[in-house]
């Protein structure tokens, strides 16, 4: 249930049978061939359809993360950790006063991931409330689902490209490209950075066949089902 479609006298009637809400963390950034808005699609997309059956709201994604290393490339938007602590700090009071008690960000983005300390610290001030932090991508069954397709996959490669995330009319390249050096990159600066990333692909294939894209989709539905089932 979006949020988008929902008043709030809604809300206000399903907090007094439920006191579980999503958050999606997304972000704005090169994805190569794909849709700059990947990892927000995806976070979005893949909430909401888990939370489908449980009738939990899901908020609309947070659209910027943070992700310094792509600044030269243009659209990319990227938070600073300063601004980051403040986002979950407000986003987790704000829920608090309405009556929620517990949260789940499902984040769509590596970048992000800074964000479980934020929480924790915000868990020790505020007891009796369960946020919890699912990354959906590398979730353990998603992952392994996604390795034993190609185990070569990354950020902007064939793991990203859903029929959701590509664009129309725009072709993908053949090649399997190679895997980069993760460590390298951490050493770069943002113009050095996108001179080694080049079209911004980290490694693999740009796309796969959609019966393997939407095997590990539904990997990663029922995997946040569980995750909502247990918080
Ligand atoms: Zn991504």
């Amino acid at each position: 249930m979006k949020i988008s479609e929902m008043n709030w006298q809604q809300l206000e009637r399903y907090l007094t049978t439920d006191d579980r809400v999503i958050v999606p963390l997304g972000s704005t950034e090169q994805h190569a061939y794909l849709s700059l808005s990947v990892d927000s699609i995806l976070a979005e997309k893949v909430a909401t359809e888990a939370a489908e059956p449980f009738g939990i709201p899901v908020f609309p994604v947070m659209p910027f993360g943070m992700t310094p290393a792509f600044s030269d490339y243009p659209g990319t938007i990227s938070l600073s950790m300063q601004t980051y602590i403040g986002l979950i700090y407000d986003i987790l009071n704000n829920l608090k006063r309405q009556g929620f008690r517990r949260i789940l960000f499902v984040n769509g983005h590596g970048g992000n991931s800074p964000a479980q300390n934020i929480i924790g610290e915000w868990m020790v001030n505020n007891p009796g409330i369960t946020v919890q932090l699912h990354n959906w991508w590398n979730a353990p069954k998603t992952w392994e689902k996604v390795a034993s397709i190609d185990p070569v996959a990354s950020h902007a490669s064939w793991m990203e490209n859903f029929p959701w995330t590509r664009l129309p009319g725009v072709a993908m390249p053949d090649e399997r490209k190679p895997m980069l050096d993760l460590v390298a990159l951490r050493k770069l600066d943002p113009t050095q950075a996108r001179a080694y990333l080049g079209d911004g692909n980290y490694g693999g294939f740009y796309q796969r066949a959609d019966d393997d894209m939407l095997a590990i989709w539904h990997t990663a539905v029922g995997e946040i089902r569980d995750v909502i089932s247990a918080l």
